[in-house]
């Protein structure tokens, strides 16, 4: 899945959450605009911070697993990546139903091209869909290039216009993270990047008049359309 059919709509997706230091603020920005996003969530950092799963669901937006270890499950054995992503499921369905079909994203987008991880995620849960993005924030970049606290805003604002003038924005699946599982300098900013890239975001599509709903179940294969409709 890589867009929307309604290009009055985004779908803001949030990799690698929740953390204890953003997630509140991350809520409560979305709540303010109106706004829905999807989540796919790190079992490893779930687990430190159960509550915020439960509040993410009660607040109405969509939850779904980014394995439990951040690492290249695309390179790991089948039986190691669905262990992975069990459970982390596992963990997530403490608060809410499992969605059926799922949707997945793995943890670097590892094996989004791959038929071998694609086929181990289809036994894994039938009929799942790998969703990819449109647009992408690169805040995996953005506090690498911050010095001080003062270059977080700008160096977001810079990010969120370019998104702005991207063509793929309207129906478009967003990439975001929160708080980037990663090794690149500049980690301290992370938690504000975080939180100021979101809230420029949400200022920038409600001026646009863009609708930040969570992402809608895959469509059903083509052959079963067939089936249903003749
Ligand atoms: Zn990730």
């Amino acid at each position: 899945m890589r867009s929307l059919p309604d290009r009055g709509t985004v779908a803001i997706t949030v990799d690698d959450a929740p953390m204890p230091d953003t997630m509140p603020a991350m809520l409560d920005l979305l709540e303010r605009f109106g706004a829905k996003a999807t989540f796919f969530m790190s079992g490893c950092r779930a687990v430190l911070a159960p509550e915020l799963v439960a509040q993410t669901v009660r607040r109405g937006h969509a939850v779904y697993a980014h394995g439990w270890d951040h690492v290249r499950l695309d390179r790991e054995s089948p039986r190691r990546l669905t262990d992975d992503m069990e459970r982390c499921e596992t963990l997530l369905a403490r608060y809410r139903p499992t969605p059926s079909p799922y949707l997945v994203r793995l943890p670097y987008n590892g094996g989004w091209r791959s038929a071998r991880v694609h086929r181990t995620l289809a036994r894994w849960r039938p009929g799942c869909a790998v969703v990819h993005w449109g647009p992408s924030t690169e805040d995996h970049m953005i506090s690498t290039r911050c010095a001080a606290v003062a270059d977080v805003e700008p160096e977001c604002r810079r990010e969120v216009e370019r998104l702005m003038a991207d063509p793929r924005l309207p129906g478009g699946i967003v990439l975001m993270h929160d708080q980037p599982i990663n090794d690149r300098p500049g980690a301290e900013f992370k938690p504000a990047v975080t939180i100021t890239l979101l809230r420029l975001l949400l200022e920038a599509l409600a001026a646009r008049g863009l609708k930040s709903v969570v992402l809608p179940p895959p469509a059903p294969p083509v052959w079963w359309r067939r089936m249903v409709l003749t």
